[in-house]
């Protein structure tokens, strides 16, 4: 019999027959670790326990204490969510299955009645009866072809089949139930001790919205009840610290699809954040030299079409209007053409550069309908953008700046956590790039020179480029642990070229200018998404909707020196409100804690005779008893000084 030569993670080489299994190597190295096994990693794949092993390559072998242990236990729990699913519906076809960061997911069609959230105890209770039955999954290796016939009723199965490369289909059975996957699952159920529904979405099959919606349901297993009640308290966080669930609680903004999806309103409260992160900004750019304008949301489609955008870019944009005399008009999707006309309008000299154009710019995108979420992808967005026009000889010392300009602004809203990402162009596949590839090598040097120059760290990324050049973007997560960008600085060399600008150099000659795109704080929909999850709803006092509430003892009593107090404050610049409701007064300070405003203020007999306030800060238990003048200057040094510059 063939012989197949396995190299073990501490470089040992071994030969086994060539039908040996991760089991049979597990066993031959110890009766305990036969015993402890539960798959296998050839070649870094995850395989079956008892899968003939066929080739030679580098063996893991992977017990419970491994990482890619709970991938193996989710597979196994997917099957049997499959099984359980069939037994309760009978009728159920079913799209794909697959582990994420966090569990498991299913995606069914039951054509008449979907499941939901309802359902789910039900089906729990399926899946415990099968685990209870110590259910045995059978695998069973098949031709590509076989499959097909076996599923030749079932059009989501025949078509995931298609979209195979390999001629070889495992086929899982688990009871009457039948499916294939990603390797790495168990012979039985029994491992399945601690498992959990735990929600229920639409998904279109395949991810593209132009299919159908089917039922995704999500659950999740572990080894043990301890790691159980790690992940919920995990689990819990995440949704207290989401911006969907907090903007809705201090009713900041909403998105309702029915008048739109993707297309927040910002309430009052949400629309002062917003107005106050827009005022500083602006302030903030301005005396770093760039200059504000305000510029149409629409545009000659030609203007995309001259700067590429239709081209490369059309997927994401909505639909132009047709005038009906010839003329198309485009909801902008980015702001730069807006910016190359500013640009243009007059005759610029080397003298003015770098010249600085920035705009809160809105835009529109079409996002997919599955990718939206709350403020932090939407399909009308605010960008703080920002072209550069620079000589060729400017461009580092320019991209240095814009860093710099970035971290203090992250510094002011204490901003830390996050990492840069340099995106270059897909070496393999440059057809999809503005093809100069002097330009690409040239802007790829460039950025990452600065970011040496500068000292900070980074990782590289081929293929994430924008089509017209490299950047490098700044990496946050969202409070479900997703990574998005925030901030974005891009070099571009296409556009000046494409809309054939100039600038004249001191030697009298007409000379091409480079430009940086670059957004600082994102959108302000994504930023303010970030900066709700970030404080958690508890946003300082400079950026806090109502930054302080006057609660009166005895509303008959001390209301009429409270709004003394807050006519006092308004002026001052505060944001201030007295809460003269009919309630209990602990309620109302608890409700001031709840809403997470910075300061409440209590007003009774003592305060008003010795022209005091009881102030009690956020998150604070102690009241302290100031003076009411030093304590209004006080609070307004606080607004006033957010900022280290
Ligand atoms: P993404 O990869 O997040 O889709 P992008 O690279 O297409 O973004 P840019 O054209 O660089 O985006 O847009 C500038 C910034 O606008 C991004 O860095 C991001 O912070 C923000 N942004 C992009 N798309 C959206 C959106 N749909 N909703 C909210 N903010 C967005
Ligand atoms: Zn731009």
């Amino acid at each position: 019999m063939a012989e197949i030569t396995l190299t073990f993670p501490d470089g040992a080489k071994k030969a086994f027959e060539e039908t040996a299994s991760v089991a049979d190597v597990a066993k031959s190295i110890s009766v305990s670790l036969g015993k402890k096994a539960i798959a296998g990693k050839l070649d870094g794949a995850l395989v079956d326990l008892t899968a003939p092993l066929k080739h030679d390559g580098a063996i893991e072998i992977i017990t419970k204490n491994d990482p890619a242990a709970l991938q193996v236990l989710w597979n196994t729990a997917s099957l049997t969510l499959g099984a359980a699913l069939k037994h309760l519906y009978p009728e159920m076809r079913f799209g794909e299955h697959a582990v994420t960061e966090h569990g498991f997911y299913y995606d069914t069609d039951n054509n008449k009645k979907p499941v939901s959230e309802d359902d789910l105890e039900a089906i729990n209770q399926e899946m415990r009866k099968l685990v209870e039955q110590d259910g045995k999954i059978t695998r069973k290796t098949v031709t590509k072809a076989a499959a097909l016939a076996q599923f030749k009723d079932d059009q989501y199965k025949t078509t995931l089949l298609n979209n195979l490369d390999s001629d070889e289909v495992v086929l899982y059975h688990l009871d009457d139930f039948v499916d294939f996957g990603e390797q790495g699952v168990l012979p039985d159920t029994k491992v399945l001790k601690v498992s959990k529904l735990l929600s229920v979405a639409g998904a279109y099959w395949q991810g593209k919205s132009s299919n159908n919606m089917l039922q995704r349901v999500y659950g999740t297993a572990f080894f043990s009840e301890k790691e159980m009640e790690a992940d919920d308290q995990r689990r819990q966080e995440a949704h207290d610290r989401d911006h969907r669930v907090i903007g809705n609680k201090l009713d900041l903004f909403f998105v309702d699809p029915k008048v739109g999806a993707g297309l927040p309103y910002w309430m009052p409260k949400g629309a002062t954040i917003r107005r106050t992160i827009e005022r500083y900004i602006i302030d903030k750019e301005i005396s770093h030299g760039y200059q504000h304008v305000y510029t149409p949301v629409l545009m000659n489609l030609d203007a995309y079409k001259t700067s590429g955008h239709w081209d490369h870019y059309r997927e994401d944009m909505f639909p132009p209007m047709d005038m009906g005399d010839g003329e198309q008009l485009e909801l902008r999707p980015m702001n730069c053409p807006s910016h190359i006309q500013i640009y243009k309008h007059h005759i610029r000299s080397y003298r003015e550069l770098p010249i600085r154009i920035a705009e809160l710019g809105m835009m529109h995108r079409y996002e997919k309908s599955g990718a939206l979420s709350g403020l932090q992808r939407v399909r009308e967005m605010t960008l703080n953008d920002g072209h550069t026009f620079v000589a060729l000889d400017q461009i580092q010392d320019e991209f240095k700046k814009i860093l710099n300009l970035m971290i203090e602004v992250y510094d002011d809203f204490d901003i830390h956590d996050y990492s840069f990402r340099l995106s270059y162009r897909d070496p393999k596949n440059t057809a999809k790039y503005f093809d100069d590839d002097a330009m690409w090598n040239r802007a790829q040097k460039m950025l990452k020179g600065a970011m040496d120059e500068l000292g900070l760290n980074y990782v590289e990324a081929e293929g994430e480029a924008a089509f017209y050049g490299p950047k490098l973007d700044v990496q946050t997560k969202t409070a479900l642990g997703n990574e998005e960008t925030l901030s974005t600085i891009q070099l571009d060399f296409m556009l000046p070229e494409r809309f054939d600008l100039s600038y004249v150099g001191n030697d009298g000659e007409e000379h091409r200018p480079v430009m940086i795109h670059r957004g600082l704080v994102s959108t302000m929909e994504r930023f303010v998404a970030y900066l709700t999850e970030m404080y958690k709803g508890a946003f300082p006092t400079w950026l806090a909707p109502v930054q302080a509430v006057i609660i009166p003892v005895k509303n008959d009593l001390h209301a009429g020196y409270a709004y003394q107090v807050r006519d006092r404050m308004i002026k001052a610049g505060l944001r201030v409100e007295v809460d003269e409701r009919n309630e209990k007064m602990g309620y109302k300070i608890r409700e001031a804690q709840t809403q997470k405003i910075p300061y409440s203020l209590v007003i009774g007999d003592q305060e008003i005779e010795d022209a005091t306030v009881s102030v009690r800060h956020y998150g604070e238990e102690k009241t302290v008893a100031q003076d009411t003048n030093m304590f209004i200057d006080a609070m307004v040094a606080e607004v006033g000084n957010y900022s280290r510059t």
